[in-house]
């Protein structure tokens, strides 16, 4: 096996995640109980969540470079075409496209996990690039967010689940209900507990919320 096995990280699992096989050889790092391989769609996750600098700056090149092979060799046992698919993740890219893994604790995700998950890792560049004094922030408390940026509006009514907001990006990715720069540059500015109660319960709700192009017309 090309690479190095690689070794205990912190913060992984110590045993086999629940539904999830017990062999650690269907892992593409079986120490840490990471990337399982076992299915076509687990292995395909393996790469796209591989593919992230995110989660390979985690470990030294020698053991990217048996991760990338364990997942590699299981595309192949299943038939799938890394490269074809690596090119389609690369494309998904540009539109927020970042899943978690299967075997996620999702209280467990950080402010950032959940900003990339909503706004992808291209426009969490952008959105670092907004100076956070450029908002003018009226009102955060646990059941309201309003916030001012240029000639934009946001809105949040947390207890009934509005979020409101008038950008043109918004407004084309309204649907989706993903989130544009400005409102998760407005996340990490804001009091990070409420920005993570938000997010979290837009990430397990997301059908119960409404999203809204006009923030005028949401509470006063
Ligand atoms: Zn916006």
């Amino acid at each position: 096996m090309k690479g190095k096995r690689p070794a205990r990280k912190r913060g992984t699992f110590r045993n086999p995640p629940p539904n999830f096989p017990g062999n650690p050889e269907l892992y593409g790092d079986p120490e840490n109980w990471k990337y399982p391989l076992d299915t076509p769609r687990r292995a395909k996750l393996a790469r796209r969540f591989f593919s992230m600098e995110r989660s390979r700056r985690k470990y030294s090149e020698e053991e990217r470079i048996y991760i990338d092979n364990r997942i590699d060799s299981a595309l192949e046992r299943f038939g799938i075409d890394s490269e074809a698919f690596i090119d389609t993740v690369k494309d998904s890219e540009r539109v927020p496209d970042v899943v978690f893994p299967d075997d996620v604790d999702v209280d467990t995700l950080t402010l950032d996990d959940l900003l990339l998950h909503f706004v992808g890792e291209k426009r969490m560049e952008s959105s670092k690039a907004i100076p956070h004094d450029r908002f003018e922030i009226e009102k955060v408390t646990d059941e309201y967010i309003v916030a001012r940026v240029k000639e934009y509006l946001i809105k949040v009514d947390i207890k009934s689940r509005v979020f409101a907001h008038d950008c043109g990006d918004w407004i084309a990715w309204m649907s989706k209900k993903l989130l544009c720069k400005h409102v998760a540059r407005l996340l990490m500015t804001i009091d990070p507990q409420v920005a993570v109660a938000v997010l979290l319960d837009l990430y397990k709700n997301k059908n119960e919320w409404t999203f809204s192009s006009r923030p005028r017309e949401i509470f006063a």
